[in-house]
């Protein structure tokens, strides 16, 4: 049955929401069900420079704003998130596919994230240190950088913008938004928190669409910062459009992640681990635990047993209560799990369970896949090293820690690593060796909680952080200032020697 709503949803332009200048439109369909149109969004273009230039003006008022005023109106949007929650989530799991469960914590985070930076507003802290001359002050205090173009991808269709939108705000920049093409409910459910929770108009600007905004966004001049999170593909396309005119760029890319389960590991807990880590949000996290690295004392056992779980998992629709495992957000990106568990029959794993798209009854019009486990996958196979982005693991076997950190850390990527063990020793070595971001111990890669840095190494970012504190290092700048009250010139390096 049809659920066509045909509602027409606008751009968020210095306070107005307006049609794109095209006036083109494009779809947003639910994932479980594409008889399901939510609703349709401006296709916006380079020529929706008009929420840059709003950005641009506002920028002169907001930053002088101090920085506990700006936080209150935060403050006052995590309120609202908190009372809208069910709704923003029920809207997210028609758009995105996630479980009713992930889509309430994916809010949460925004809620978390929210209270958590508007904190910042009271503290962003600065450093003062003596002078190494008399009657003289040092100091450094945190400036803001203009307009920020914030890039989302829609795995975390209000988290992700939250990680980015707030702390920009917080410090004092204005924001250009553009979430992804295939979520841009949820985006516009956080702008319209925003916009209720009184940020003046200009300072939060939302343009939706795909590549063609995506590149204004990229390089224009008026643009100071570029907060991405998406592939590591479009990813380094952003990094080449931003970098002449050397734009401050923050990249949040893909990843590989592993779960090593060594001989001595609560194996319990390791499969309960493996299954949320490989087959949460249908695989399709950052973070999620697409290979498995087995010690061979304990691989058939633990094979046996993470087979039989994935088997019994219920795919469906992520708004019925007893789905666990919901859609592919696309047909493409269906497409492209299929295509992985092609090429691993061909590379000669053994496909331990699932490998079937889902098309009857209930699945006929939604994009859904069984979950799959491949066996006897080598480092070297695609399938070990690619992200695929769906229900896809890969189990490999390992005959001590060391190899597993070797297997482990032997991929482009960076961004978490988890390792199930009883023994201390060898989880420190494990996180002290794993080259990634984030580690974790008798827990599964996914997990990070707001108030810490989160981020990857080698493909999956460049070397800055959001989340934390450290989100504050990517919105603002330092600027030093030395107060000299001795009235005479002093020689910094000279005079005191
Ligand atoms: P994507 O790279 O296809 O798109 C991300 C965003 O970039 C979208 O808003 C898209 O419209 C926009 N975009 C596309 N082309 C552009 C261009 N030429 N210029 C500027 N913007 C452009 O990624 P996706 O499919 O939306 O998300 C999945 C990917 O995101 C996966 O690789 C996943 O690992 C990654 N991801 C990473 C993190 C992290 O924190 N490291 C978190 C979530 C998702």
């Amino acid at each position: 049955m049809s659920t066509t709503t045909n509602v027409t949803f606008h751009n968020y332009i210095d306070g107005q929401w307006k049609a794109s200048v095209s006036g083109s439109t494009f779809e947003n369909r639910n994932p479980a069900n594409t008889d399901d149109l939510i609703g349709l969004f401006p296709d916006s273009t380079s020529s929706e420079a008009a929420a840059i230039h709003a950005a641009r003006r506002a920028y002169d008022t907001w930053r002088l704003v101090p920085a506990p005023k700006r936080a209150e109106l935060l403050f006052r949007a995590a309120q609202l998130l908190v009372e809208r929650k069910e709704q923003l989530a029920c809207d997210m799991t028609r758009e995105m596919g996630k479980v009713l469960d992930e889509t309430r914590g994916d809010v949460q985070e925004a809620i978390d994230m929210t209270y958590f930076i508007a904190g910042e507003g009271r503290r962003m802290y600065g450093q003062t240190v003596p002078s190494e001359l008399p009657d003289k002050y040092a100091m450094s205090v945190r400036q803001p950088l203009g307009v920020c173009a914030i890039i989302t991808p829609w795995n975390f269709p209000m988290a992700i913008p939250s990680w980015k939108i707030i702390p920009a705000l917080v410090c004092g920049n204005t924001v250009v938004f553009k979430p992804s093409e295939l979520t841009p409910l949820s985006g516009l459910n956080f702008v319209r928190v925003l916009e209720e929770a009184g940020i003046p108009p200009g300072v939060v600007n939302m343009v939706t669409g795909g590549p063609a905004v995506g590149e204004l966004l990229t390089t224009h001049p008026d643009i100071s910062v570029v907060s991405f999170t998406g592939s590591t593909a479009v990813g380094r396309l952003v990094n080449q459009n931003a970098a002449p005119s050397f734009k401050k760029v923050h990249l949040e890319m893909g990843g590989k992640n592993c779960i090593i389960v060594l001989d001595d590991a609560n194996l319990e807990l390791a499969l309960e681990g493996c299954l949320w880590g490989g087959f949460g949000t249908t695989g399709q996290r950052c973070t999620a635990a697409s290979r498995v690295i087995v010690h061979d004392k304990v691989h058939d056992q633990f094979v046996q047993r993470f087979v039989a779980r994935a088997r019994a998992l219920r795919v469906g629709d992520g708004s019925r209560p007893e789905t666990q495992v919901g859609p592919s957000i696309s047909e493409k990106q269906l497409d492209k799990v299929m295509g992985y568990v092609r090429i691993g029959r061909e590379e000669g794993a053994t496909l331990a369970c699932g490998g079937r798209r889902l098309t009857d009854g209930a699945f006929a019009h939604g994009h859904f896949h069984e979950p799959t486990i491949f066996t006897n996958v080598r480092p070297a196979m695609r399938i070990a090293r690619e992200e695929i982005f769906g229900p896809v693991v890969s189990v490999l076997k390992c005959a001590s820690l060391d190899e597993a950190i070797a297997i482990g850390n032997d991929v482009m990527y960076g961004l978490s690593a988890s390792l199930y063990t009883q023994d201390v020793n060898r989880a420190f070595r494990a996180m002290r060796e794993m080259n990634t971001g984030i580690f974790y111990v008798n827990a599964p890669t996914i997990g990070a909680e707001v108030h810490l840095p989160f981020g990857g190494t080698k493909a999956t970012g460049n070397g800055h952080r959001e989340a934390g504190t450290a989100a504050l290092d990517v919105f603002s700048e330092w600027k030093s200032i030395y107060i000299d009250f001795s009235g005479k010139l002093q020689r910094a390096q000279i005079d005191n020697q």
